[in-house]
């Protein structure tokens, strides 16, 4: 299904992959770039020599810019160095003081070596930036200190319910977690592929997602652990209660497909481009329709849908996740990947007589191909 945040996670490494290309360009252009030496053989003295340098240059009033730093900072994480990434990050966040996403790379970085309050610190700093420079970006920011104080998983189902803005009620509790028993003990039975120890992370939010029934979750992993968000929207029409009663199994159902098929944020089995995310996100809503019933208007698809499909077959791999899948397209279409894979899903079951747990095991190149494209 769709989130928000999925998006602006997406959207950063996205940015943070393609960085490197657009300014290796630019740095030649201009000449402004570290050396190649810094890289494989960091040294503090080495790089402050550099810096030195390009002031002499260019004067103390021209900046090295974000992009020169992230340049090395991104090679020097390739290369597994993180304490010397940090190093150049740090660096760039203070001679470019106002950009809160620095702050929160830095605090990525310091997450991966398990130095959770220092990763805290930086995103308390990186919200202020985001507060003060009006970029709107401290919400993300809020949800991911949240995300670094959660206790460690508990093994088998584990439930944790995350008050945030809004607190569960103790009946919502149960409401929700006699849903989630049920539903996996169906769902074990359908994907005996799906890890043992899952992870689900509940949270109510106040985006109207109506469109979705009012529930909406996300994949993170499914290797070695699952672990799976979901959001429950406490404007859809009769509240926390009427979303869950209405779209709970169906979300369930939805993500565990992903954890099944290894469609996930991290550890993902698959490569980019649009057609790959539209199979594996129409497989994971035609199973979840044909196995509870539950069919939502914002994975419906017109009847035009056979142009739809042409369209994102010639899209470039790197095309944006945001554009096509997840979100709106400049056009007003929306969740363009959800509807177009239903559709490829159902052409591909009718043409094949394939059952959606057959098509499942094939991969998104063949099940396009059985779909008559
Ligand atoms: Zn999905």
């Amino acid at each position: 299904m769709k989130s928000k945040i999925i998006n602006v996670f997406i959207i950063t490494l996205f940015i943070l992959g393609h960085e490197s290309n657009i300014i290796a360009q630019e740095a030649s252009q201009t000449g402004v770039k570290f050396s190649k030496d810094l890289i494989s053989n960091f040294s503090n003295a080495q790089f402050l020599k550099e810096e030195e340098a390009f002031n002499r240059a260019h004067g103390q009033e021209v900046k090295i810019k974000v992009e020169t730093y992230h340049e090395l900072g991104i090679a020097l994480y390739q290369n597994d160095d993180l304490d010397n990434a940090i190093i150049v990050f740090q660096k760039s966040a203070l001679v470019h003081p106002n950009n809160d996403s620095v702050l929160n790379i830095i605090s990525r970085l310091y997450e991966q070596q398990n130095n959770i309050e220092k990763a805290i610190t930086y995103n308390e700093q990186a919200i202020q930036v985001s507060i003060n420079q009006a970029a709107g970006n401290e919400g993300y920011y809020q949800g991911e200190i949240v995300r670094l104080n959660r206790r460690p998983a508990n093994p088998g189902i584990d439930i944790l319910f995350e008050d945030g803005k809004y607190s569960f009620k103790k009946d919502n509790k149960q409401l929700i977690t006699d849903i989630i028993v049920q539903s996996e003990k169906e769902l074990r039975k359908l994907l005996p592929s799906i890890p043992e120890d899952i992870r689900l992370i509940v949270t109510i939010i106040d985006r109207e997602i109506n469109i979705v029934g009012g529930v909406t979750g996300r994949a993170d992993t499914h290797n070695p652990a699952g672990e799976i968000i979901i959001e429950i929207s406490n404007v859809f029409p009769g509240g926390i209660v009427a979303a869950s009663k209405r779209a709970l199994r169906a979300t369930l159902y939805h993500e565990f497909h992903h954890l099944s098929r290894g469609w996930t944020i991290k550890n993902n089995k698959y490569g980019p481009g649009i057609s790959i995310a539209a199979v594996n996100e129409g497989l994971a809503v035609v199973f979840s329709e044909l196995y509870t019933g539950v069919i939502e208007e914002g994975n419906s698809y017109p009847e035009e849908v056979n142009t739809w499909v042409e369209e994102i077959l010639k899209l470039p791999k790197n095309a944006s996740y945001y554009k096509w899948v997840s979100g709106e397209h400049p056009d007003g279409r929306t969740a363009i990947g959800y509807r177009v894979g239903n559709y490829i899903i159902h052409e591909a079951l009718s043409n094949s007589g394939k059952s959606i747990l057959e098509l499942s095991k094939l991969s998104p190149e063949e099940i396009i191909t059985l779909a008559g494209f």
